[in-house]
């Protein structure tokens, strides 16, 4: 007879932004007048840039003709896009990573979630007190799981690691070793973002401990500052303990056509054992590439033209994060993010929990956000806004939480 996998069954009911939504349709339906103004989930609302689409033409024409289709892609990725990604992404930076250490897939959330099959089921892992609930959620389904607590919705297996404002929301290093830890920089939800300097002590701690750092690098684009580090390899050390994620969702806007990728240094071992190997054995065995049209488009990303429009596209986001950072400043809000993200982690108003804040902004300002709770614990009484509205929206939410 059937079993299910009975770790599916120890997860919560819903995904956080199923929750959302499931109040924000209640509310609309009852409410069909009011202009409900979504920063809630982090989407993209603005087109892909010319570059992108003109690639995404000449590659549609290209599957017209016998003589120019492509049928699977190759499991780890075409030459073009880990040659071009390789490049413009680390070499031009002074990372040590070569194209055949980097993976193709459809998007970070993917790999984010699969990443922890080539590890045992006894790894314990760490993650960011508030964090990006797909780390845990997955490890959960794979059985790293201890008991729930109900209250503060965390697992005994999982070591939280706070980030508030006492440690600028980067982690310290925790009293118990992981094996597996999972980093994200620039922030998804607090929008902090971790120094040179503090991300060198987690690399050094990883090399010397033997665990494997997972660092997801998303929303690097939207690092302004010139000291922060754009990549994990740029600190010594880390071709032996980490894993690097990217996504092209938040940087060129292809959250629905899908692309992302990881690094797999080939001096990463575990126990004598090559991560590289194993991770394209994983890859080649459970996923058929990426389509040929979509990378096609990754490659325009990195053409001068790309590069050109992606930047001014994020500094249209960059613009919008500024105006809810300094509008809500002015309104008296205690806020950080915003300048290295394109998030903005705002705390709710003294006595208010992050979800009653979220039903006050949604019914006050017909205006959503996330509650910082859905995150984890750290984050009960924060709230996230995202920058990736439309100007016009992005100024009227905010005058609208100002007139509060
Ligand atoms: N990683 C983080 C931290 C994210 O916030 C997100 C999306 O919101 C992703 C990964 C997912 O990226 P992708 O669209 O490439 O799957």
């Amino acid at each position: 007879m059937a079993k299910v996998n009975d770790n599916y069954l120890k997860l919560p009911g819903s995904y956080l932004f199923s929750t959302i939504g499931k109040k924000v349709n209640a509310y609309a339906a009852a409410n069909p007048d009011k202009k409900i103004i979504r920063l809630g989930i982090g989407d993209v609302t603005q087109p892909l840039v010319p570059a992108v689409i003109s690639a995404l033409h000449g590659a549609v024409d290209e599957m017209a003709d016998a003589a120019s289709f492509r049928g699977y892609a190759p499991d780890l990725g075409y030459d073009f896009l880990r040659d071009a990604i390789a490049r413009c992404d680390y070499q031009a930076r002074g990372c040590e990573i070569s194209a055949d250490e980097i993976f193709i897939s459809d998007g970070a959330k993917c790999d984010s979630g699969n990443i922890q099959e080539i590890f045992s089921v006894d790894n314990k892992i760490a993650v960011c007190d508030p964090v990006y609930p797909v780390y845990v959620d997955t490890n959960v389904m794979a059985g790293r799981t201890g008991t729930y607590d109900p209250e503060k919705e965390t697992w005994s297996d999982v070591i939280y690691m706070p980030c508030t404002a006492e440690n600028d929301f980067a982690p310290m290093l925790p009293e118990k070793t992981p094996d597996l830890i999972y980093l994200c920089f620039p922030n998804n939800p607090t929008g902090a973002m971790i120094t040179r300097s503090r991300l060198q002590e987690w690399v050094d701690y990883a090399n010397k401990t033997g665990a494997v750092i997972i660092y997801d690098a998303a929303y690097e684009a939207y690092i302004s500052e010139a000291d922060k580090p754009h990549s994990i390899y740029e600190c010594e050390g880390a071709r032996t303990c980490a894993i690097e994620l990217h996504s092209f969702s938040k940087n060129a806007g292809f959250t629905g056509v899908r692309l992302g990728y990881t690094v797999v240094p080939k001096e990463l071992q575990v126990g004598g054992v090559a991560l590289h190997g194993l991770w394209a054995r994983r890859h080649g065995t459970k996923y058929n590439g990426a389509p040929y049209i979509v990378q096609r488009a990754g490659e325009a990303v990195y053409s001068e033209a790309g590069q050109a429009q992606i930047k001014e596209q994020i500094a249209y986001y960059k613009n919008n994060a500024t105006y809810i950072l300094e509008g809500l400043k002015a309104a008296g809000y205690s806020v950080s993010g915003g300048v290295n993200a394109p998030y903005i982690w705002l705390k709710a108003p003294e006595g208010m929990t992050s979800w009653e804040f979220f039903d006050y902004l949604l019914e006050k300002a017909n205006v959503v956000g996330t509650p910082g709770s859905g995150f984890g614990p750290s984050g009960e009484t924060y709230f996230r806004l995202t920058a990736f509205g439309s100007y016009e929206n992005t100024v009227e939410a905010i005058e609208r939480i100002r007139k509060l």
